[in-house]
Formats: C-alpha cells, sequence, structure tokens
C-alpha cells in the first residue's frame, strides 16, 4: 500500500486500465474525466474517489497525471476556467503527462506549472491497450531526475520499463519518432500484402511467411488477424496516429516516407476511417490502389 495520493485525468482506452492497475497496486487514485459517467462507472468498480472538474481533481494530491486525446485537451484540463491551474496547488506537486502530444505543449505547461511552483514531466508510452492492462507499457520521460525518481514507483507499475531521457519534451520527441516508424511500418507491410494478394498470394500465405522470418515483429504479429479478417475494431484509432504525424512534421520531419504516410492518413481521415483500428491503413490502400 503506497501514502502517495495521485489525482488522474483521462478514462479513455488506455487511462481506464492504467488507473486500474494503480488502485490494485494499493495506490490511493482520485479521477476525474470529461464524460462523468465514465468517472462514475470507475467508482462502481473501484471505489476511487471522483472529482467534478479538473481544479477538484488537484486538491491534496501528491501527483496528478494527464492521459488525454491531444493538444486541445491537455491545454483544455490546465488551461480551462476550471482547470488544473486555475487554482492554488499543493506546493512540490508532481504534474505526469502521459498522452501523445507536442513538446512545444509540454514546454508551456512545464513553465506554466514551474511558476506555480510545481513540477513538470512528460512521459508518453508505447504499447497500446493490451500492455497498458498488463502494466507492460515502455515509458518515456523528460523532465528532472529527482522528478522521474518520485514516479518510479508508478511507472513500474505501468509500464515493463521506463527511461528519462532528457529535458521537458524529449519524451515527447521520443513517442512522436516511435509512431512515424510504427505508421510507416503498417503501410509497408499494407503494401506488401496488396502486392502479393494481387499477385496470387493471398494474406494468409504470406502473413505467416512475414511472422516466421527476420520482418517479424509484435506489430506484425498482432495485425496479422486483423488484415485476414479485414476486422479494424479500433485498439489504437487511425485518427490518433495522424494526430501523431501530424506533430512529428510540425517538429520538422519533413522526410519522404513520412510525407508519402502523411498523405496516406490524410486520404483515409477523408474516407471516414478515423475512428478504425491505425490498421485501417491496409483497407482504405486496398481499396484505393491497385499495386
Ligand atoms: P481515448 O480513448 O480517446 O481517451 C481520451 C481521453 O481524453 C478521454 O478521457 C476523453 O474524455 C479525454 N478528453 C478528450 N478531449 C478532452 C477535453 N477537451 N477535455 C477533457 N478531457 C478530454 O484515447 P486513448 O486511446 O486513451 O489515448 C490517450 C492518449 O494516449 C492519446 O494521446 C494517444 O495518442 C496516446 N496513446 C494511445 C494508445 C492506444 O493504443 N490507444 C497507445 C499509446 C499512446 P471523454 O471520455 O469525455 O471523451
Amino acid at each position: 500500500m503506497s501514502h502517495l495520493k495521485i489525482g488522474w485525468a483521462g478514462l479513455g482506452n488506455m487511462g481506464t486500465p492504467m488507473v486500474t492497475n494503480l488502485v490494485k497496486a494499493g495506490f490511493k487514485v482520485k479521477v476525474y474525466n470529461r464524460t462523468a459517467a465514465k468517472a462514475k462507472a470507475l467508482q462502481e468498480k473501484l471505489g476511487v474517489d471522483v472529482a467534478r472538474s479538473p481544479k477538484h481533481l488537484v486538491e491534496d494530491v501528491d501527483m496528478v497525471i494527464t492521459m488525454l486525446t491531444d493538444d486541445a485537451a491537455l491545454k483544455e484540463v490546465y488551461e480551462g476556467p476550471e482547470g488544473i491551474l486555475s487554482v492554488t496547488l499543493p506546493p512540490n506537486m508532481l504534474a505526469i503527462d502521459m498522452s501523445t502530444v507536442s513538446p512545444d505543449t509540454t514546454r508551456q505547461l512545464a513553465a506554466l506549472c514551474e511558476a506555480e511552483g510545481i513540477w513538470y514531466m512528460d512521459a508518453p508510452v508505447s504499447g497500446s491497450v493490451k500492455p497498458a492492462e498488463e502494466g507492460q507499457l515502455v515509458i518515456m520521460a523528460g523532465g528532472r531526475p529527482e522528478d522521474f525518481e518520485r514516479a518510479r514507483p508508478i511507472f513500474n507499475v505501468l509500464g515493463k520499463a521506463s527511461y528519462l531521457l532528457g529535458d521537458n519534451g524529449a519524451g515527447n520527441y521520443a513517442k512522436l519518432a516511435i509512431n512515424t516508424f510504427l505508421g510507416i511500418t503498417l503501410q509497408g507491410l499494407s503494401e506488401a500484402v496488396i502486392f502479393a494478394k494481387n499477385n496470387g498470394v493471398s494474406p494468409e500465405q504470406l502473413l505467416p511467411l512475414i511472422n516466421d522470418g527476420p520482418l517479424a515483429s509484435v506489430v506484425t504479429r498482432s495485425k496479422s488477424q486483423n488484415i485476414i479478417n479485414h476486422d479494424f475494431t479500433p485498439s489504437f484509432p487511425l485518427g490518433l496516429l495522424a494526430k501523431d504525424i501530424r506533430l512529428a512534421k510540425a517538429q520538422g520531419m519533413d522526410t519522404p516516407a513520412v510525407n508519402t504516410l502523411s498523405t496516406t492518413l490524410q486520404d483515409a481521415l477523408a474516407k471516414g476511417l478515423g475512428a478504425s483500428d491505425m490498421m485501417a491503413i491496409y483497407q482504405f490502400l486496398e481499396q484505393e490502389y491497385t499495386i
């Protein structure tokens, strides 16, 4: 049982299993979610306290953790009329953001927090809903070493590994780098499968070859059945991947593969695939291109 009191904002696909693991590990957690019904449901299931706004979330906590959609959501939770920064904060409180957002937003919020006498750390995660449920995320942080040590007991519950990479924003840069690699991998996998299929080698035949060969990865293995079954039920929605590629490009990642991926994602969004799983890149390319 830990004596650390945590305020947690964001009970989406990732936030809900992450909070669940912290509660099971003995942390005292208070939650806030914009859609109150999700917080109420977790209260009934786990007995967590519920705050009705971000400013109430930070009353009497040691740390506040955010797991929100994007930069706009994070800014709303910090700077909105009922936001975290609208009240006097517990001295020395640590604010950790685990969402995938821009390093620019991180540095802006870190400066605002410091002016209020509290500390900020970006700590986005690699791994999707299943690793979140299993406490197997990989956490990449930017901030002060002493804050990383304070957060370590929490990171140890949420993830299988955590790394401090540098100052505020370093975690965001690492996360954007990883997600560009992820997106390029999905597009490469899709194009290879479509090319083989159109030339008489089915996905059922090709994917085991990939998964038994040197290019196999957690991604190729976990997405093979989605391709074969045309099942694009979201685990990590395409719209969130498109957001991450936009953020990487805004940080200057203006390279051939990323630009191609970006066009694919924007076109797939225009076809209404934003809420489908990121593997729907395959569905889009299959419909649009005869390779
Ligand atoms: P999600 O299921 O869409 O949940 C997003 C959360 O943000 C919800 O709690 C939502 O509240 C809240 N939110 C959105 N806009 C808000 C606003 N303006 N004010 C207050 N709250 C707001 O997203 P997720 O899949 O949990 O992902 C969270 C973050 O982790 C994202 O940055 C994503 O890129 C990153 N990530 C996701 C995965 C994955 O596999 N899903 C993996 C690694 C990293 P409501 O309930 O009211 O909508």
